[in-house]
């Protein structure tokens, strides 16, 4: 069968390497890709919100089946952009992604069903919102409500930071209409973890889970970024917590997804917080899966990727084995100097066939007119190493990272430290 991805990260990449191992995957198209990808994949300049043309696109190609990657797309309702087409799609319908794409629907669902989350009041005017915020203790968090490319958030640690974030999402409306209602929610305290599930309505079946880093310095300082590493399994945390979050939060949410009328096909993204007793509550759900996240997951599926995507699109999930294997990823980002504020495009990487003891799943490279590799974006490349353990994954990816350079490349070089502990 042939397939069409939808998306151009290191997400997608992983997804295509994962799926290019299938032998009942003949060829693999993807709109708009990157220059990595197009190392496997036939790349279409077709951007992720061109409906029109992407499902032309996979009319035209005779695909089986087409795989969303990014959060906006999905929002925006891709999905169901592809109902004429017949072709199944893997991936969430507008009303099921609306659990990313809206924080309030996604607390008022946890709300009604009783899963666990912090304590929040939503908002849609600014002076109440400012008077229940001056009654709420330091730290506090302020979320705009819809997609605000991962710069929603603000975990305030004095009042001042607080009113400030309130009105720039709310009077001088930074996010748009993302902004147009805020969230003011209770801090939670704690370890933080992510838990992605393949589910196909009621059935979730656990993905291994796995621990991204989004400050873009050590020690998790400076601001936040798309995520600058990833690594999985996570050693420190006790399986048993792990099962209580998919118990009493990944699978009441599924269902209560169904009950709601919007049951969730795709990858269910649960980014929780460990209490300091052990007890996991719900931070956010993304409708996709994670980047980089993806990165460290797919590396250790035995099973066959498309097998898990045809049985999610056909709701015969609970039918499939899904098989992990115990070795350990770790994933390191190399970003452009810069990132995530401005940063130059076009410079020179060097050293990409050195690093042949890594996995290296592209974001942002492109070539120029002579072939060589340059950097297109912030994060550039998630350099993957494997390993009976995460000390020894962790080695060889930062060990690979090295022989890889180009001006300004700027990476953490703290990825999994906490996981050595
Ligand atoms: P989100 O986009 O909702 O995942 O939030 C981004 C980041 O803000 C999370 O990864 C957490 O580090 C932090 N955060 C969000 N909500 C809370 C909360 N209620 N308590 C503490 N930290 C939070």
């Amino acid at each position: 069968m042939d397939i069409l991805v939808v998306g151009g990260g290191g997400r997608e990449h992983a997804m295509i390497w994962a799926l290019a191992k299938s032998p009942k995957v003949d060829k693999i198209y993807c709109a708009p890709g990157n220059a990595g990808i197009a190392q496997l994949a036939e790349c279409h300049p077709i951007g992720v919100h061109e409906f029109d043309k992407l499902t032309a696109l996979a009319v035209e190609l005779k695909v089986g089946l087409v795989v969303i990657g990014p959060d906006d797309p999905l929002a925006d309702g891709i999905v169901d952009a592809f109902d004429d087409t017949r072709i199944p799609v893997f991936g969430p319908r507008r009303n099921a992604a609306e659990i990313e794409g809206s924080k309030t629907f996604m607390k008022d669902l946890l709300h009604k069903y009783n899963i666990p989350t912090a304590a929040y009041e939503k908002f849609d005017n600014y002076e109440q919102a400012q008077t229940y915020l001056n009654a709420q203790s330091i730290p506090v968090v302020i979320k705009a409500d819809g997609l605000a490319a991962g710069k929603g958030v603000t975990v305030a640690y004095s009042r001042e930071e607080a009113d400030q974030a309130l009105r720039s999402i709310m009077v001088d409306k930074v996010f748009g209409e993302a902004g147009a209602k805020v969230i003011i929610e209770e801090f939670l305290a704690g370890q933080e973890m992510s838990i992605l599930a393949f589910v196909d309505g009621e059935t979730v079946r656990p993905m291994a889970a796995a621990q991204d880093h989004k400050p873009v310095f050590d020690n998790d300082q400076g601001p936040n970024t798309g995520g600058m590493g990833t690594y999985s399994p996570l050693p420190h945390i006790d399986s048993s917590i792990i099962e209580e979050a998919v118990e009493t939060i990944i699978k009441p949410t599924a269902k209560a997804m169904v009950s709601e009328g919007r049951p969730f096909q795709g990858v269910l993204f649960a980014g929780l917080m460990i209490s300091p007793d052990g007890k996991p509550k719900t931070i956010e759900f993304n409708a996709r899966f994670g980047d980089p996240e993806t990165q460290v997951v797919l590396p250790r599926l035995k099973s066959d990727l498309f097998d898990i995507f045809w049985a999610t699109v056909h709701g015969k999930l609970a039918e499939i084995e899904i098989d992990w294997s115990d070795e350990a990823a770790v994933c390191v980002v190399l970003a452009s100097g810069g990132y995530p504020g401005p940063y130059t495009k076009g410079v020179r990487i060097e050293g990409l066939d050195e690093a042949k003891d890594a996995i290296v799943f592209h974001a942002g490279t492109a070539r120029n007119e002579s072939g060589e590799w340059v950097t297109n974006g912030g994060r550039i490349l998630g350099v993957v190493g494997l390993g009976a353990d995460i000390s020894e994954a962790r080695d060889q990816a930062y060990a690979q990272a090295e022989l890889i350079c180009f001006e300004g490349k700027h990476q953490r070089s703290d990825i999994a430290a906490k996981a050595l502990v």
